[in-house]
């Protein structure tokens, strides 16, 4: 890591903390290593980026369903898998270590050791049939969740990058084996799409060789990012062919075959998975938003997010705090774009460029002041954050004009 790229690192970390984006787990105790939590700014940057996906990958599709598993499956779940024997990492004396975390279900002799699931994939196969039988989709069809993931890091490190929990976005894509190059494309095109409507820059495409591969992978494409720590995987796409499901089949001895109506065959689907990493994705945009700069002679920082995943949307001031004129047309424009986007915030603390400066450095697009002209033109002063620019637009026209 160069010095340069160290000290950007570090100055993301400590925005992230001071403006309350990401904070260490449970810092009070001396936190716990490889676990993080996210802030109200944080916790919004996160959701919106996961809504996002939902709607790019699963609501605005015909053939994609939710579903949400549980996070402690049965054990013979991680057996069928391969998790519970090819899940590990070489320690510093070279011995493997299963990096499943384990967990005790049940009390005295009844108790059975399970684990916390190393990823959410495995949820969408053992609820093959369930989906099947439910809703009686047409190949190819996908079923997709978000949740959490565990997994005992030998060693976590660069932030979110690499932590013990993390969440996850996948979907698994059935389709007919001799389609699976097609969709495999397809998939890796939204991919790019999602990459850039989330706004990160310089996406580096790896064609994994078949020594780095997975077991069950017949071809992977790592979408990897240039972290200020170096270029590292940010998601991957995978052909798993139908290793899942023949080995769910077998181990539970139940029928995991799709009944094919149009030509009558019964047959094992093939899967393309799109996976992403929740954190990683908001480090990457995170990296790709910070921006330094010199506006009316000052320096500054400031986030430069997209306004679809920016954790507030528009800011609402009064130009002095002490005019109750003023701060009640404030709070009137502020309660109406407030209903309208949700995510609005109300700020009269201290003079108007250190209220800019605060919205800059957690990415809002927009500011608005109210002026005493506001109280006979209706129209109030809009700021853009990354050019500083102001203009003066009807208050009738704030919705569209955020939108
Ligand atoms: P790595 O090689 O970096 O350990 P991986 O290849 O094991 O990652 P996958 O098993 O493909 O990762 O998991 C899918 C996605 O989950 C990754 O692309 C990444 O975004 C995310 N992910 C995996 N491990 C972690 C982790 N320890 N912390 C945060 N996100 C993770």
């Amino acid at each position: 890591m160069t010095e340069k790229n160290g000290d950007l690192m570090e100055k993301i970390v400590s925005l992230c903390k001071r403006r309350g984006f990401i904070y260490p787990s449970s810092e009070i105790y001396g936190g716990m290593s490889g676990f993080w939590d996210y802030g109200h700014y944080g916790n919004e940057l996160l959701d919106n980026i996961k809504k996002l996906w939902w709607r790019n990958f699963v609501s605005s599709r015909e053939d994609i369903y939710g579903i949400r598993t549980s996070i402690v499956m049965n054990p013979q779940v991680w057996e069928a898998s391969g998790h519970a024997t090819t899940f590990d990492d070489p320690m510093e004396d070279g011995q493997r270590f299963n990096v499943m975390f384990k967990t005790s279900v049940g009390a005295g002799e009844e108790a059975t050791t399970s684990y916390l699931r190393p990823e959410t994939a495995q949820g969408m196969f053992v609820n093959f049939k369930n989906t099947i039988d439910s809703f009686h989709p047409k190949l190819p069809f996908g079923i997709a969740q978000i949740g959490k993931a565990f997994r005992n890091e030998i060693s976590p490190r660069d932030f979110i990058f690499r932590s013990r929990e993390f969440e996850q976005m996948e979907l698994e894509y059935f389709v007919r084996e001799k389609d699976w190059e097609k969709y495999f494309q397809e998939w890796l095109e939204k991919m790019r799409e999602f990459g850039k409507e989330i706004g990160i820059t310089q996406i580096v495409e790896l064609d994994v060789p078949p020594e780095d591969r997975a077991h069950y992978s017949k071809r992977t494409i790592d979408f990897e990012f240039d972290y200020p720590f170096g270029r590292k995987e940010l998601w991957g796409l995978a052909y798993r062919t139908d290793y899942d499901l023949r080995a769910h089949s077998a181990r539970s001895g139940t029928d995991l075959e799709y009944f094919d109506e149009e030509t009558g065959d019964r047959l094992t689907p093939h899967v393309i998975e799109p996976s992403l990493g929740v954190d990683r994705t908001v480090l990457a945009v995170l990296a790709s938003a910070y921006t330094e700069d010199e506006l009316g002679g000052e320096k500054r920082v400031y986030l430069k997010l997209n306004k679809n995943i920016a954790p507030v949307r528009a800011a609402v001031f009064p130009l002095l705090k002490n005019k109750p004129e003023l701060v009640s047309k404030a709070r009137e424009v502020y309660l109406m774009l407030k209903k309208e986007f949700g995510n609005i915030e109300f700020d009269d603390n201290g003079n108007i460029g250190k209220r800019y400066r605060r919205q800059d450095e957690i990415g809002t697009p927009h500011c608005i002041t109210i002026d005493f002209d506001t109280l006979t033109d209706d129209m109030v002063t809009i700021r853009d954050r990354d050019t500083g620019e102001q203009e003066r637009v009807r208050i009738d026209d704030l919705k569209e004009k955020l939108q």
